[in-house]
This record gives structure tokens, sequence and C-alpha cells, in this order.
């Protein structure tokens, strides 16, 4: 049935207007004023904002990680997704040494196939380089639509590749058209570190922080960005926590090496003092990077500011405190590392960002959305408010005032890290292609009918929907 979204104020990353959208078969049909009602559906949006759904480009949902598993699945997680106003999210695929990137691939289509209520993608981690990878790669691009890959420089022993697997994946991602992303920090050092504070039986959570201090981030990131413009590929830089990362990045762009930049909203809001909390609570405040001195939040936020950072993912990663975060009672390296942010993520980028006048709206929805949907190859389909764009659509209250809090939020896990912060502006109701997931702040959608999208090269867009035939 055609639904024309009425009387609501449309945002995209460069506009801000009143006009009506009318959504047929999935995506948008019409947008403009007096728009035909006949056999329409009729949603008022009257006094609300109407943005294009939020993009997460960072997710880990259904995840292992040092001997368990992250609470949120591809259920949960895309739920509370929804009820924060993002529609689709790109996770990530782990791959193991010796094992072909295919059969990862499947591992993680069987995860999320019958589960997810929103659109998604994923990124593929390349954990080693050799000639069976590299055979595997122009399929993974060309047929499975994965168009980025992800390289950790830290997790010794676990997820780390070395420089040679890095350098050799940025040439590979020239040759494909793909971006290459860096979880930059020098795991080595960071290696050192943590067993010789353990070796002197420091083992609370604030040690976590000590032993990744704001050097190794930015030195993995400077490294990185050398090697990208060595090899003249593309990277980007997930979840940038601090001013030397921050600063590297700013150089290596000004220096015209093709590189972007994320961060999340743990950094922008919280900082290190949090690991110091007693009773072991301070294990809720563990990520890598970890939380930084609070100075460096207005690094950051100038940072997207400038555009020197361009977008926003949750990193969600979310483990129980109790039950999980606890396998590191009596050693911080043991704390499963992450949180749960993939609701919040939207909501706190207009609270803090737009409500309290660090960016414009647009701003918002470019890093929010649309700067995600450009990157990594779902733009004009996915990240704007245009004639033949998917309908995933936000309609959002900027009125509203919440406490964000486990009582009332829709992740599966037992605490948040926000608990208390006061945020400004909701998601009312959310569409996925033209269907309600969310309904006045109802959950309305199903489990399975998010699609895995297959993601257009790097620097190249598509649109797959004819829309001639929807146009009136
Ligand atoms: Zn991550």
């Amino acid at each position: 049935m055609k639904k024309i979204i009425k009387n609501g104020t449309i945002v995209t990353a460069t506009d801000t207007y009143r006009a009506d959208v009318c959504i047929e078969n999935g995506v948008i049909s019409g947008i403009g004023m007096n728009l035909s009602e006949v056999d329409a559906e009729v949603v008022d949006a009257t006094g609300k904002y109407v943005f294009p759904g939020g993009i997460d480009p960072h997710t880990h949902l259904d995840m292992p990680f040092g001997g368990t598993v992250t609470r949120d699945d591809f259920e949960t997680g895309t739920k509370a997704a929804a009820f924060g106003g993002t529609t689709t999210i790109i996770d990530f695929c782990l791959t193991k040494k010796g094992e072909s990137l295919s059969s990862s691939l499947a591992e993680w289509h069987r995860k999320s196939k019958e589960k997810a209520v929103i659109d998604y993608g994923f990124h593929l981690q390349i954990v080693e380089m050799n000639d069976k990878v590299l055979n595997e790669l122009p399929e993974m691009v060309e047929k499975e639509g994965i168009t980025s890959f992800k390289v950790f420089m830290a997790y010794k022993n676990q997820f780390q590749a070395d420089d040679e697997t890095l350098f050799r994946t940025l040439v590979a991602a020239k040759e494909l058209k793909a971006l290459v992303m860096v979880h930059a920090e020098n795991g080595d050092v960071i290696d050192y570190l943590v067993k010789k504070a353990i070796n002197e039986g420091k083992t609370e959570p604030i040690y976590h922080a000590l032993t990744r201090p704001p050097e190794v981030e930015g030195e993995a990131t400077g490294r990185a960005a050398t090697l990208t413009g060595l090899a003249d590929s593309q990277l980007y830089v997930v979840h940038v926590s601090c001013a030397e990362a921050a600063r590297k990045i700013a150089e290596a762009r000004n220096n015209g090496i093709n590189i972007w930049g994320e961060t999340c909203p743990q950094y922008l809001v919280l900082d290190q003092t949090y690991l110091e909390k007693p009773n072991f609570e301070g294990a809720k405040y563990v990520w890598s990077p970890p939380l930084r001195e609070k100075w460096n939040q207005d690094i950051l936020w100038n940072a997207i500011k400038t555009g020197q950072l361009q977008t926003i993912g949750s990193d969600q990663c979310s483990f129980d405190f109790v039950g999980q975060k606890d396998l590191g009672k009596d050693d911080f390296s043991k704390i499963p590392n992450g949180g749960p942010l993939i609701e919040d993520r939207v909501s706190i980028l207009y609270s803090e960002g737009v409500a309290k006048g660090r960016i414009s709206l647009n701003q918002f929805v470019d890093i929010t959305s649309t700067a995600a949907a450009k990157l990594f190859g779902l733009y004009p389909k996915k990240g704007t408010i245009a004639v033949g764009a998917d309908a995933d659509i936000v309609i959002f209250d900027p009125t509203i005032e919440r406490t964000i809090s486990v009582k009332n939020h829709h992740m599966a896990v037992d605490y948040n890290p926000f608990e208390g912060l006061q945020v400004t502006g909701e998601p009312v109701s959310v569409l996925s292609r033209g269907e309600f997931v969310i309904r006045n702040h109802q959950f309305v959608g199903k489990p399975g009918v998010g699609e895995f999208v297959k993601r257009a090269k790097f620097g190249e867009r598509k649109v797959d929907k004819d829309v001639s035939a929807t146009l009136h």
C-alpha cells in the first residue's frame, strides 16, 4: 500500500525543507506538496523531522570474543538499532587462519538470515594474506557484495595481523576497489605493557586504559596511513578515540592520502575516570581503544565539525556485567572488550551534537547516515531522502526528553554505560523499505525481513531499482 508521510521537515546531509514523502513498493516515489492521497495511508509527521534511516557501519552481533559470545545477536541487536533510528548496519564477519573466506561468510549469513529486522551488510576480516586468500577476494567483492576488509593491528595472538598482511590487503583493495578498515593500536607494544602490569599485580580495570596509552593508537594510525599512501590505496580508521589518532588522520588527509575516520559516542561523552569506578564497575567501560582523558572530547567534536572525522559507529559489542565482564575480575586483560551502543548512537549524537549546538542538523544526518552510505557503497539506495532511494525513514521528535537506562533499553545486556544520561529527541516511528519497524515507539517489525545488502565497490554507486516504474 502507498504511504504518504505528511507535514514533516525533511532533513538530508545538505538540505532542510518542508515536504511530504510518498512511498511505494519500498522506495521513495515522490517528494513534494499536495501529493495525491488516493489509496494512500497518511502518516502525520507534524512537528517532526524526517531523516534518512541511520547507518551504523560498525557492529559486532553474535560475535565470539575471549571465550564468550556477545549478548546481542542479529535479532535483539537489530531490533534495538531500529528503536534508536538505525535502519542499516554493517557487521564484521570474522575469519580464521587457514579457513576459507567463503565458509566464514556462510557462518555470518547463518547468524543473521532469519533474525535481522533491518537491512545489513558485512565487512570481511583479513587475518592472513596468502595466495588462497588473494584468490578468494575478487569473488567476495564481485559476487558477494562485500566491498570492505577489516584488519586488526591489535589483539596479539588473536585477531592481530602483521604489517605485511596489512600492506598486501591495501594493495589488493586498490586493485579490487574495496575499502580497507583498521583497528589502529600497536598490539605488540600493548601486549608488553599488559604483561608487565599483570606481573606487577596491577589487575584493576583502570589498567586496561593505562596499558593502551594514546601513543599506541597514534602510532598505529600514522603507520597505517603511511602504508595506505605507499600503496595508493584507501583506508577507514575505526573508533578513533584520541587527539593523537585524530591528528594523524588530519595530517594524512592534508597530504592527499585517501583516509577517513570514525569515532563512537563513548569517546565523545565518557572518559577514562569511568574505569576507576569501585566494585569492579569500571569493567563496564572497557573498550579498545580505551576511554581517554576528558580533554580529548573537544578535539574529537572539532574533528567531526570540520570534517576530519566523517562517521559515527556504535562498535556495538555487548557483554553482561554479571557473568561475562566478570571473567576479568582478577585480571583486567580478561575483561571482554566492548559495550552496548547500537540503540543510543543516533540519539546521543542528536542530543550532544545538535541540541547542544556543536554540529548542524545536516551534519548530524551526514555523520550518522549519509557519509557511511557513500563510503561503504550503499548510496544512493540508502543514506538519503530522494526519489528512488529505499524508503528507510526515521520520523524523529526533537522535543522528547528521555533518560537512557537499562530499565527501558531494548538491548539484551544487563547494564547501559550511559545510565542516567538525559537526551533530547527520540525516533517516534522507523520504516525499513517502506514498512514500519517501529510505529509510535512500538516494535511492529519481524525477524528475518531484514535483507542482506550487496554493496557497490569503493567509489562506485549502483541503483538496483528502476524507479521510473514507480514515478507518477
Ligand atoms: Zn569493533
